[in-house]
């Protein structure tokens, strides 16, 4: 998603303040738990909204279809107290849920690396997870806004990252209404009453597993503009990728707006990194708290967006970027977020660079990088932040901004063909599973055919920036240009790459790199041929060094 708002979206940013996007937990959250000897293979879903103006209950039933291993013989889900559960049933057989916190328990009968069913049937007004909002030209509207551990607050899940599933969706809303979730869409069927107004039962499903943060229904009167067929042949699903944008009847009219790039976007992505993951992609004008929430094949954007022209191209693309890094690879654990974050921010900067050329994504880049000198977590927490107790700390600065300038500098370490080359064995190895910073630390190791865990050790798991003096002077004897770096900032020196920008004597200007290494003063022969003093030095004109590099 994006909270912390970045340059993509700077132009949003007055809309809707930062202070207001994050952190408007109802309840305290810790960081969810594994289940040990639990993988869900399934959920299905049942939502039965009534024929009400307002809804005032809502009747849930969550199927868990789920492989345990041997000796386990309980089933803990996360349903949030205030949901009532009325039974539960295993493999078909009623069983009691006992309720423990925001938990519930069903005891499993005697078995050994089998396949359990668990139904939980459950009512209530969800008061956040689904937001339900009263609209005075829509009558109501429903959206999952789960991210990052709130699906427990109206769906029975193991609300953790590493826990994937397919999954079904199967609503029952008013005829007035439509619904959009995750996957293809299987039927959408008028329900025939005599004693309720028309009602329809929409079903969707995912051919592919996703996590609980991004299984999300949005149900309102929504108007669908079709963006038609995208990328074609770069869908891991046969076909193309089919691209909607879903508003509400009065933002219809300024629509595509920026959606009129989505199948660049798309196709960019897809070359760069691996096929469209999913059934299709719909972007979806919605309640989201966030300026956009990257859920698995419907983006939700706050509609407040969409009275001002829509989401910006910088929006799209971060979301967009999601749907591979974050939905078809999820972090783990949660302290790596910085693999679904960082990357949905630099490839934003990447589409920039794709559309808007290199002077565009230079600018880019040194805005990230202001935004992380600006940031005071940055300068004392890790990005990998290992002591991260409370989800409501999950993302900052260090996750976006930071983490998408150190996969910049990756690049320019080790170059673009290594660099993405990495990036796509990564995605490639994990794409609908999980992974954690090792992963990927080891495929661009083999890219670039050298060990880099010094890099992810300087940039991931220590604090700070690096801060650089550089000075240059003529050796008119050797004809060698002689650069001299002193590291002496409130952090440990670091290990880099930096650029030369030498104006030659006829006024050519030509780039070099000199690597730098980890001391507090190194002395460094520039390696160009020049045949007289240079007229000017230029360090770092290529924005790729996370720090203050001082003009000399
Ligand atoms: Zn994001």
């Amino acid at each position: 998603m994006l909270v912390a708002w970045s340059h993509a979206a700077a132009a949003q940013q007055q809309q809707q303040p930062q202070q207001q996007q994050q952190h408007q937990y109802q309840q305290p959250s810790r960081t969810g738990a594994r289940r040990d000897g639990i993988d869900v293979v399934q959920y299905t879903f049942r939502v039965e909204f009534p024929d009400r103006a307002v809804p005032d209950t809502i009747r849930f039933t969550t199927t868990v279809v789920a492989l345990r291993t041997a000796g386990v013989e309980r089933l803990r889900l996360d349903l949030v107290q205030a949901m009532r559960v009325d039974s539960a049933r295993v493999n078909g057989i009623r069983t009691p849920a006992v309720r423990a916190q925001d938990s519930l328990v069903v005891a499993l009968p005697k078995g050994t690396g089998d396949t359990v069913v668990v139904d939980v049937y459950y009512r209530g007004l969800p008061t956040d997870g689904l937001i339900i909002r009263r609209d005075t030209t829509l009558g109501w509207t429903a959206f999952g806004d789960n991210f990052p551990d709130r699906a427990r607050q109206w769906l029975a899940v193991v609300d953790h990252p590493s826990d994937k599933a397919l999954v079904e969706w199967d609503v029952i809303a008013p005829a007035t209404h439509r619904v959009i979730a995750n996957g293809a869409l299987v039927e959408e069927t008028p329900i025939v009453s005599a004693t309720t107004a028309r009602r329809v039962r929409t079903r969707w499903r995912t051919a592919r597993p996703i996590y609980t943060a991004v299984m999300v229904i949005g149900v309102a009167p929504f108007a669908v503009l079709e963006l038609g067929e995208t990328a074609c042949g770069l869908s891991e699903l046969p076909g193309c990728v089919r691209q909607s944008v879903w508003t509400s009847p009065a933002q219809r009219g300024a629509m595509p707006g920026h959606f009129s790039r989505a199948g660049d976007i798309v196709a960019l992505f897809s070359r760069l990194v691996g096929p469209f993951p999913y059934e299709k992609l719909a972007h979806v004008s919605s309640s989201t708290r966030y300026g956009g929430m990257e859920n698995a094949g419907n983006i939700f954007y706050a509609d407040k967006l969409f009275d001002n022209g829509g989401p910006g191209e910088g929006l799209i693309a971060h979301e967009t970027a999601h749907q591979w890094f974050g939905d078809a690879v999820t972090e783990g654990e949660w302290p790596h977020v910085w693999l679904s974050e960082g990357f949905a921010t630099y490839f934003a900067a990447l589409w920039t660079e794709f559309a808007h050329g290199d002077s565009a994504f230079l600018r880019d880049m040194a805005t990230m990088r202001r935004q992380v000198l600006a940031s005071p977590i940055t300068m004392t927490t890790p990005v990998i932040n290992t002591e991260l107790a409370d989800l409501r700390q999950v993302l900052n600065t260090n996750v976006y901004q930071k983490a998408g300038f150190v996969l910049h500098m990756l690049r320019r370490e080790i170059g673009d063909s290594a660099f993405f080359t990495g990036i796509r064995s990564y995605y490639a190895a994990h794409r609908h599973g999980n992974a954690l910073t090792g992963d990927l630390q080891m495929k661009f190791e083999r890219a670039a055919g050298r060990p880099l865990q010094w890099f992810f050790t300087q940039w991931l798991n220590r604090p700070g920036i690096a801060e650089l003096q550089p000075t240059w002077q003529w050796d008119a004897v050797r004809r060698r240009l002689i650069v001299r770096v002193v590291q002496s900032g409130a952090f440990p020196p670091y290990q880099l790459s930096l650029s030369v920008d030498v104006t030659d004597a006829t006024g050519a200007v030509r780039r070099t790199r000199v690597s730098i290494p980890a001391q507090e003063t190194a002395v460094l022969e520039v390696p160009l041929t020049l045949t007289a003093a240079p007229r000017g030095v230029v360090f770092d004109a290529d924005v790729s060094i996370l720090g203050r590099v001082a003009t000399p």
